[in-house]
């Protein structure tokens, strides 16, 4: 690695500039400062002494390189040179950067592995991003590098994406998109179609930066050379999977897309839009954020004013981190990923040094540099066409003001009613959602926010019926005088002071759909028996252990998918044995004797681990995806079976193997397991042995085959997500192709009822766990078909078991058997009303 050194005659800008370095490369980068004059460095000046000094330190064979402030500082390095000797002078080269620009562009640069000369030629164009920010007049395209301008001209292939990214292409993703595209001889551009800036060179980290990727931007991808489609296919996959970034809202089956055309427009605000179900009514109160009052003066210590700013950030952070632990336990880890974004948000390095450089250049007290900063990327934000990203503003906004109110000492309003009513304001940040009283709030009415905003999905989490862009229903009223309010948040309904009858008739609707719920949630422990005796297991499907606690309450009998991906996304390097027993351990801990089916890693297709080097694939959900990925990964697949078996040890644990195509793939992973077992008996480890082993039925060739494979599987398991796309040959996360992805096509069924006539010739248990098993119409077929056992979703259960305790399976039978003889999956959902 190229090493770097900052000369500087101040040893406090040194460090600092060293801090910002780190905060963005971690401590693996070989940097050394020399700065400052006489015996403590605190005079200004510099020494060629310790210049030498911090060049040995981090010189390695790549070079070394030295970046200085001013003036003398280039005569004392020139100095420090000739106080080498000869053959160590090699490889060191002066460059003439921005000292703090410089500092980091080559600073990322350098740890990404990168050579003297890149490192050398990214640190020289280092103030492009400067340039275009404050002359936007100027195209980017006016400062462009040496390879920026070679790579343009380039004919070749083309993609377009989007960045989904939640701060768009900021430094992190940015660096991985680099480093990961090295291997490529193409040349590479990249264009914001969005903002028209670009092309500039992918390999350039400040080129990048200048093209200002937002959130939902649209960037086009050019590539010539030999390798222009691999390069392409591979960048394609990590923009859609998030550059190691968590997307947004993503939920677990369905894969970030590459966009194909415009997205479909989205209701805008000509009326309210339902967001959370259910139907509210009673008085209305008006609630408005109090405005917080921003000193302004000039800071008289500056670094006790940036000292002030970062504390107030780092308690923020915890802040959000205890709401995060908070709103878990409520409602769920992924609901309460919202909170990490907002820490991330909290974390952008943008923001920070906006903030920090206000204070530092123009004596800003930290509240109004902070307020500054915060309220630039707000704007962008804000000026965004898309109304989705348009609604994060209100996120930032959040978490501004959190750091604001620390740096003030003044508490946010928090929206409490005096009596039990409805709640109207303007808009709610996710934090005051998540204080509200749900015993007082009966449903809230919001004038502006949005249906994907995130106080919009905690309220949905929360269950508290609501609706969003009510300002016209409200034109003219006056708040301060009495209102009632009724809401219907399944449709987005808003009524002011309704005639008396029609309240009633809300009432009634309301009593009766709140009635069915605690019904069914008050039943949901029982089995699901049907009129005729014959008994459903109904188990959950979870991510991790946040979600055991409301599968019980649900009235799960056990798990029947436990997805480990958990256990290996979103990191840098693979988990280790010890992690995953514990991680698995506080699973099985919690599952109070009920089975758990614990299903090996299913990666590849759409989600990538950022520490596995695969080969780039013409199609990745035909690919090396799942048990393929692990059998091909000896060490990662025995750690994760390690686990799982030790974890197992003493309870009712199963393992379940995604996506087996064939009897040969069953062999091999039947084998792989008991070597396994033999090398922890061997070395004396407690687990479980022998252990129940069932397969997923998600490829056809399985389903048909499923016969041969019940001879060798205790159990099977059917994901209809992946048996529907690959029987169709549709994509499940093709939004074009919705219409092929009914699991209840004619096509799936009659697999799946080859699947249930296997498995009852070798006596085998079949269940389902793809997403269909939460829908009462499939969920009745599937049980007809002979599906013993349904993995579905935790809030879908107890009324699952509601509507099938209400058939007899004579019944579904007969339904399964119309089922089987319908031309179209439209046929078969109008068999049932
Ligand atoms: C399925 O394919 O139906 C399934 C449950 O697996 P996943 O959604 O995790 O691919
Ligand atoms: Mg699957």
């Amino acid at each position: 690695m190229v090493g770097i050194v900052l000369v500087s005659h101040s040893r406090a800008l040194a460090l600092s500039v060293q801090e910002l370095v780190r905060s963005m490369t971690g401590p693996t980068l070989k940097l050394a400062i020399a700065a400052g004059a006489g015996d403590d460095h605190k005079e200004l000046g510099t020494d060629a002494v310790e210049i030498a000094e911090a060049i040995l330190a981090v010189r390695g064979e790549e070079g070394v390189l030295v970046l200085m402030d001013m003036g003398s500082a280039i005569l004392s390095s020139e100095t420090a040179l000739d106080l080498l000797e000869v053959p160590l002078r090699a490889n060191i080269r002066f460059c003439a950067a921005p000292f703090v620009e410089g500092a980091v562009a080559s600073g990322v640069t350098a740890n990404l592995g990168a050579s003297l000369d890149e490192v050398c030629a990214e640190a020289l164009a280092s103030l492009k991003q400067k340039q275009v920010a404050l002359h936007s007049d100027q195209p980017a395209g006016e400062t462009k590098s040496p390879q920026d301008e070679k790579s343009a001209a380039q004919p070749g292939e083309k993609i377009q994406l989007t960045v989904r990214n939640a701060h768009g292409l900021h430094a992190r993703p940015a660096a991985r998109l680099i480093a990961e595209t090295r291997r490529f001889h193409s040349e590479i551009t990249v264009r914001n179609l969005s903002n028209q800036r670009g092309p500039v060179s992918i390999r350039s980290l400040s080129s990048l930066a200048t093209l200002e990727i937002l959130q939902g931007n649209e960037i086009e991808v050019a590539a010539s050379g030999d390798d222009a489609s691999a390069a392409l296919k591979q960048i394609a996959q990590m923009v859609e999977s998030g550059l190691g970034d968590t997307l947004p809202s993503e939920t677990n089956g369905a894969a970030p897309r590459r966009k194909a055309k415009a997205s479909a427009p989205r209701k805008t605000n000509s009326g309210p839009m339902p967001v959370s179900s259910g139907i509210a009514f009673g008085p209305g109160h008006y609630f408005q954020t109090a405005k917080l009052e921003i000193p302004q003066h000039k800071a008289s210590d500056i670094a006790e004013e940036i000292d002030r700013l970062q504390t107030a950030a780092t308690r923020a952070q915890k802040g959000l981190e205890a709401r995060r632990e908070q709103m878990t336990a409520t409602v769920g880890a992924a609901n309460a990923e919202i909170y990490e974004a907002q820490i991330l948000a909290l974390q952008d390095p943008e923001l920070i040094e906006n903030a920090v450089r206000g204070i530092k250049t123009e004596q800003l007290n930290a509240a109004a540099a902070w307020n500054r900063a915060n309220q630039q990327i707000v704007s962008r934000y804000e000026t965004l066409q898309d109304p989705y990203l348009r609604e994060r503003a209100a996120d930032l906004e959040d978490v501004g003001r959190q750091v604001l109110e620390l740096l003030v000492d003044k508490k946010s309003s928090t929206p409490a009613l005096t009596e039990r009513g409805i709640l109207i304001a303007e808009s709610l940040t996710p934090n005051q959602v998540s204080t509200l009283d749900r015993k007082q709030v009966l449903g809230v009415i919001l004038l502006g926010g949005g249906p994907t905003a995130h106080s919009s999905i905690l309220l949905r989490a929360l269950g508290i019926p609501s609706v969003v862009q009510a300002r016209a229903a409200f034109s003219g009223v006056d708040f301060n005088q009495p209102l009632t309010i009724a809401l219907d948040g399944s449709t987005g309904s808003v009524w002011l002071n309704p005639a008396a009858d029609f309240l009633a008739e809300l009432q009634t609707r309301q009593a009766e759909e709140k009635t069915r719920e605690e019904e069914e949630l008050k039943h949901s422990a029982l089995p699901s028996t049907t009129l005729d005796g014959h008994q459903v297991e109904i188990f959950a499907n979870i991510g991790d252990v946040s979600d055991v606690e409301a599968a019980l309450h649900s009235g799960a009998e056990g798990v029947g998918l436990l997805r480990t991906e958990f256990l290996f996304l979103e990191r840098e390097t693979a988990p280790t044995e010890e992690e995953q027993l514990q991680a698995l351990l506080a699973i099985a801990d919690k599952m109070q004797g009920k089975p758990l089916i614990v299903r090996t890693l299913d990666v590849g297709g759409d989600k990538e681990l950022p520490y596995l080097e695969r080969a780039v694939e013409e199609n990745p959900f035909l690919g090396v995806r799942a048990i393929r990925l692990c059998l091909a990964n000896e060490e990662l697949f025995a750690t994760q079976l390690r686990a799982i078996l030790r974890a197992g040890h003493g309870r009712d644990l199963r393992i379940m193997f995604p996506m087996i195509a064939t009897c040969t793939d069953l062999d091999r992973v039947t084998e792989f397991l008991e070597k396994v077992h033999r090398d922890l008996e061997q070395k004396n480890v407690p687990h479980l042995w022998p252990v129940k082993t069932g397969i997923m039925i998600e490829i056809p060739s399985a389903a048909i085959q499923a016969e041969s494979m019940a001879r060798q599987a205790d159990f099977f398991s059917i994901g209809t997500n992946d048996l529907t796309q690959y029987t169709l040959a549709a994509d499940r996360g093709n939004p074009d192709l919705t219409s092929y992805q009914d699991a209840l096509h004619p096509a799936v069924l009659r697999l799946i009822e080859m699947v249930v006539n296997g498995a009852r010739k070798h006596d085998r248990l079949v269940a389902v766990c793809g997403e269909a098993a939460s829908d009462e119409r499939a969920a009745a077929v599937f049980v007809g078909l002979g599906v013993q056992e349904l993995s579905l979703t935790s809030a879908k259960i107890p009324h699952i078991k509601a509507c099938l305790r209400k058939q007899s399976l004579s019944h579904l039978q007969k339904l399964a058997h119309s089922a089987l003889h319908c031309h179209t999956a439209a046929e078969v959902r109008a068999l049932t009303p």
